[in-house]
């Protein structure tokens, strides 16, 4: 028998396609695997249900996870979420600890209740109207020490074009403000510090574009900002290998040019 993700977790993961195009999919998936078959979950198709699956997995870096997490929490179609060991779910949606085997670090599991409405493919209150929820506490990353990283973080920020005044290795509102530049443009986060997360998205450009570079499909220095001349030469290999030419180093993409 045929099985389908429910057309309410389709919608949102198009919602959130859409509002952060940049974002990782490296850890998003929502067919059940040998492991899931093997027990009871919801990435396992309901054949009694016609074969809808009730779950997804959304990879956690590149997307602002309080947003997803206060437009989840406050639709009626969820049943329980888990993120970064923890489970939220009916009723009140309080924190738990999460004791199962995978703590869902990368990615946030959602899961719609076991109803027809919950399938029904309404959009989601994604980028306002949802209100706002702490996510799940992170470990508190240590701030980058010394002057020799904040050095390295300034001249990365100058080479893409961004102003940090002189390059003094102290983190202070010059810094700051080109960091926040960076995040701004490539919709993350803006808190203005060089985390994982800037650092993930700054490293997988660089991939990108030494990529685009050894492929003959860019002139251009290797940056790690994702900018107009980035997009443009993504543009032209996807036209030339046959792919969507959407300017965006979605999965497909990144495969075909051998960095998943
Ligand atoms: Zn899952």
């Amino acid at each position: 028998m045929a099985y389908y993700l429910a057309p309410s977790l389709v919608k949102l993961r198009d919602q959130i396609n859409d509002r952060w195009p940049n974002r990782s999919k490296a850890s998003d998936g929502w067919i059940g695997d040998a492991a899931h078959n093997a027990r009871k979950s919801d990435h396992n198709p309901d054949y009694a249900s016609g074969g809808v699956v009730r779950a997804i997995d959304v990879t956690l870096n590149g997307v602002n996870m309080a947003e997803i997490i206060a437009a989840v929490q406050s639709d009626p179609r969820t049943s329980y979420f888990i993120h970064k060991g923890v489970i939220r779910g009916e009723p009140g949606f309080s924190a738990r600890k999460y004791t199962g085997a995978n703590a869902h670090n990368i990615h946030i599991h959602i899961s719609i209740k076991h109803t027809k409405a919950a399938e029904s493919g309404q959009a989601w209150k994604l980028g306002g109207g949802g209100g706002s929820v702490a996510p799940a506490k992170t470990p508190a990353r240590p701030k980058p020490k010394g002057t020799a990283e904040n050095k390295s973080i300034q001249t990365a920020l100058k080479a893409m074009g961004l102003n940090v005044g002189v390059i003094d290795g102290v983190n202070g509102s010059m810094q700051k403000a080109a960091v926040k530049a960076f995040q701004k443009h490539h919709n993350l986060v803006q808190d203005g510090n060089w985390g994982p997360v800037t650092q993930k998205a700054f490293t997988l450009n660089k991939a990108v574009q030494s990529a685009l570079k050894a492929e003959g499909y860019s002139k251009q220095g290797v940056d790690g900002y994702y900018g107009d001349q980035t997009a443009a030469n993504v543009r032209d290999f996807q036209k030339r290998t046959g792919l969507k030419q959407d300017g965006l180093a979605g999965n497909v993409t990144l495969k075909r040019l051998g960095i998943k």
